[in-house]
């Protein structure tokens, strides 16, 4: 479960109207045995905490993928392994140099360029006593001591904003300075929004600036600072593996469940203090070792139960959850999944922990379709359920309920544990897992007896109680692309930008007279604006440019 979006998904309930264990036959104690199994496997140190795009991560495929071998299900493709690649935020390209006089700068230590540096070449002379002078200018940190203590200084916003000023004024490059050697030094933030200005622009720490700028050094002149700065895109890959049982069905159903989790938290989605520098392996048992190993028993019950022929049945084991759905994303678009032969999509993320005093059982994407309703009632007295009507969810669902398909998403709930190195396998409730295993398993007999594809219906988005402006489209940008503009990943119905006419695909490049070149450009724009506003949008639609006239609203 990606932690985006996590925190809007507290939906405790309390119940003590049930019974605490389930009854067991021998099948189910099977079934618990091999889920255990499995997710002690997932679990284990060796696999360290499944990162994407490390041997972690592959392990837990090939682990995946041999066991589909047991089952006798086929690869959907001619490998069950498909690699995708997808950009994760900025990186410091091979190649960048600073050098002050005649010394090369240790990037990180020393000091680093900012990732909303120009990328290219500037050089010039600087005496730190003569500031915003010449090419290259020299800019304090700090205003006072005060601040270089203070945690609540936006460091990286006050770089951007004064960066963006000194070049307005004629600046070709600039250098912040730690001048007070402060308690929170920034740090090269991949993630940061901050679009790339037109000169260079680095941060040194004290220490540096002491050595190279220190009264003794700078008696001597003026010294020479030569910046060779290139920031690029970082591009990672992380693998899906899909299995398929092909009926010569007009429809198939998708099953899901992400296999990836957190490593030792290095992307920053652990919340473990410390984590990193600890070096603690975050096992992700429940997260989703559990949706993993439920997943794979359902292929094969799936493909034991000779009664299910009227769809096809894919399952998909998606990576790069964690770090923002890239995985179900990938698969979608480069699948080519789509409705028209879709039936709909299940999802398991976090199906390990089901409360044995509350059976408290989380239901996403009930408003996806009026099929759902069935569902609802389906689960009798063996669980509490929490209803989510949205499509839109915190896991790869998501992805397919772009592409227009009803989804349902089940989840146990959310605990001490989560996103920390105690996810174990220990902690498991099997039983209870095996109980839902059981009753998705129903719902998916249920809609193959009745051979017919289930009606999509648009859900209303739940409001994330993020947004501070007084305005907003209604869209779902896509966070990934960062090629100019904002992408739309998808529409929320009844909102000004479906009733503009915009589309999935758009690529908005102006709202009014104010030019978007990216998600902050975009969030300043919306602030310009209040609800009744009538402006026009630009974007790109298949490659052409094209103008409509929008109403804003709240
Ligand atoms: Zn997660």
């Amino acid at each position: 479960m990606t932690a985006r979006y996590y925190f809007f998904l507290l939906l405790l309930t309390f119940s003590t109207a049930f019974s605490p264990i389930f009854a067991q036959s021998k099948a189910d104690k099977k079934v618990a045995t091999q889920l255990r199994a499995d997710i002690t496997y997932l679990a284990s140190d060796s696999l360290e905490g499944r990162r994407t795009s490390t041997e972690g991560e592959r392990k837990a495929g090939d682990y995946i993928v041999a066991r589909y071998k047991t089952i006798k299900i086929s690869p959907y493709k001619s490998d069950y392994k498909l690699p995708f690649h997808f950009v994760y935020g900025k990186e410091i390209a091979a190649g960048t140099q600073i050098r002050i006089g005649s010394s090369t700068l240790q990037l990180k230590d020393d000091g680093f360029p900012l990732p909303f540096s120009a990328s290219n070449h500037a050089t010039g002379d600087v005496m730190p006593d003569i500031l915003e002078q010449g090419n290259i200018w020299l800019v304090p940190l700090y205003t006072n001591q005060d601040q270089s203590t203070d945690p609540h200084f936006e460091a990286e916003k006050f770089m951007y904003e004064k960066a963006k000023e000194e070049a307005k004024k004629g600046a070709s490059g600039v250098v912040f300075y730690d001048n007070f050697g402060g308690s929170f030094p920034p740090a090269f933030d991949r993630h940061s929004e901050y679009e790339p200005l037109d000169v260079p622009v680095i941060y040194l720490s004290n220490t540096t600036y002491q050595k190279y700028f220190s009264a003794a050094t700078t008696d001597k002149g003026p010294v020479n600072i030569d910046l060779n700065i290139t920031i690029n895109k970082a591009e990672r890959t992380g693998t899906n593996i899909a299995a398929y049982i092909d009926n010569k069905a007009p429809y198939t159903v998708i099953l899901g469940a992400h296999y990836d989790h957190l490593g030792y938290g290095e992307d920053g989605n652990s919340l473990y203090a410390n984590a990193v520098k600890e070096h603690k392996i975050h096992h992700g048992a429940d997260d989703n070792g559990s949706g993993t190993a439920a997943l794979m028993e359902m292929a094969r019950a799936i493909k034991k139960n000779k009664k299910l022929k009227h769809f096809n049945y894919l399952f998909v084991h998606f990576s790069g959850e964690e770090l923002g759905l890239y995985g179900s994303k990938a698969f979608v678009k480069e699948q080519g999944i789509d409705s028209a032969h879709f039936a709909f999509m299940i999802n398991m993320d976090m199906v390990g922990r089901l409360n044995d005093s509350t059976h408290s059982l989380t239901l996403g994407g009930v408003g996806t379709s009026p099929a759902w309703n069935d569902v609802v009632d389906m689960a009798g007295d063996d669980f509490k359920l929490n209803i989510d009507s949205s499509g839109v969810g915190p896991s790869d669902h998501t992805s397919f309920y772009y592409a227009n398909m009803p989804v349902l998403f089940f989840f146990t709930g959310s605990h001490k544990d989560y996103h920390k190195p105690s996810d174990v396998a220990d902690a498991i409730n099997y039983p209870g897992e095996v109980a839902i295993i059981k009753y998705i398993e129903r719902v998916v007999a249920k809609m193959d007896k009745e051979n017919k594809k289930p009606e999509f219906t648009a859900t209303k988005q739940k409001s994330t109680g993020k947004s501070s402006f007084k305005v907003t489209l209604g869209i779902m940008p896509d966070y990934t692309f960062e090629s100019g503009g904002v992408r739309i990943d998808g529409v929320s119905d009844n909102r000004p930008a479906i009733k503009a006419g915009l589309k999935q695909g758009d690529i908005i490049t102006k709202l009014g007279d104010i030019k978007i070149n990216g998600m902050q450009s975009y969030m300043e724009a919306l602030s310009k604006f209040k609800p009744g506003d009538k402006t026009k949008v630009v974007f790109t639609r298949d490659g052409k440019e094209m103008t409509l006239p929008i109403e804003l609203s709240k």
